[in-house]
């Protein structure tokens, strides 16, 4: 595997391999991989000749400077599992320098009101410092196809839009979300949390797969009296948001209409971790 830490150098091999019309996927991550990582890097690695995987932690998504401080960290465990899985991967592993040029600033992004509920409206700038970074590495790498996860399911559309309003030839893939047997969704928080946290934190998903149970049968109401019932048990959990949504405008409704994708979504702190995960209800 090659490892890139600076831009020049990067974009000069990624150049030589377009002239010689190789494919290229690219999988932008923060690191600390888990198996939900590894499926969009294999899912890249099936669909193309290289796959592009970048490594950075990146400054101005982050509203609280101890989460982005206290983030998951392990490049060398990182380097050695990408190695293990092709040799068809490039590592870009820039630092925010590199990024940034000094600036660490996000830019000014319009998305309509995709940002303007759950994660938007919970982690103020969130959006925009993750649309500045997604376009920055959109524009050093020049992928053909990038492989985002459902797991972060807002991100996805808002990137969605970004890639159409700013007219990036590429594809999105969306990748389903990978999880535990017990139903936790892989997240490389779920490091900072133990044992018995991780155990109380299969609640998030107790409460998703409640509301897709019930979707077609309960009204919406009673689906969130029943997931605040669930969470009154355990006061280790402390739930920021739980909302059903439609899938395109990301919307959170009181009544369901016909004909629309909707998706439940929830957001927690559990033991001082932040988590959140959504299920599709359809
Ligand atoms: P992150 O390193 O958390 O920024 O995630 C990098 C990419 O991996 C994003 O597109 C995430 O949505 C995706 N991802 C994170 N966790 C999972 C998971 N459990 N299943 C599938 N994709 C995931």
């Amino acid at each position: 595997m090659i490892i890139f830490k600076n831009i020049p150098d990067f974009k000069n091999h990624i150049r030589k391999l377009k002239n010689d019309n190789f494919r290229i996927g690219f999988v932008p991550t923060m690191g600390a991989l888990h198996d939900g990582h590894i499926s969009l890097i294999k899912k890249s690695i099936l669909e193309n000749d290289y796959s592009v995987v970048s490594i950075f932690i990146n400054p101005t998504q982050f509203n609280d400077i101890n989460d982005f401080k206290s983030y998951p960290n392990d490049i060398s465990k990182d380097i050695e599992l990408l190695d293990s899985i092709s040799e068809n991967i490039i590592l870009f592993n820039p630092d925010a320098d590199e990024i940034y040029s000094g600036k660490v600033f996000s830019d000014s992004y319009d998305f309509g009101d995709l940002d303007k509920y759950m994660e938007g409206e919970h982690r103020q700038g969130h959006f925009q410092g993750v649309a500045t970074v997604v376009h920055k590495l959109f524009e050093i790498v020049t992928a053909d196809n990038v492989y985002f996860g459902e797991k972060d399911f807002q991100q996805l559309r808002i990137i969605e839009d970004l890639v159409l309003k700013i007219g990036f030839k590429l594809k999105i893939t969306r990748c389903e979300t990978i999880r535990q047997n017990d139903g936790l969704a892989l997240s490389s928080r779920n490091k900072k949390l133990d044992i018995s946290s991780q155990n109380i934190a299969t609640n998030l998903f107790k409460a998703l797969s409640f509301a897709k149970k019930n979707f077609e049968n309960l009204d919406l109401e009673k689906i969130h009296t029943n997931v605040e019932d669930l969470f009154e048990n355990f006061p280790q959990i402390s739930i920021e948001y739980f909302a059903i949504a439609n899938e395109k405008d990301l919307k959170p409704i009181k009544k369901k209409k016909k004909n629309q994708k909707y998706r439940a979504f929830i957001a927690a702190d559990i033991s001082g971790v932040r988590l959140i995960d959504n299920i599709k209800l359809y």
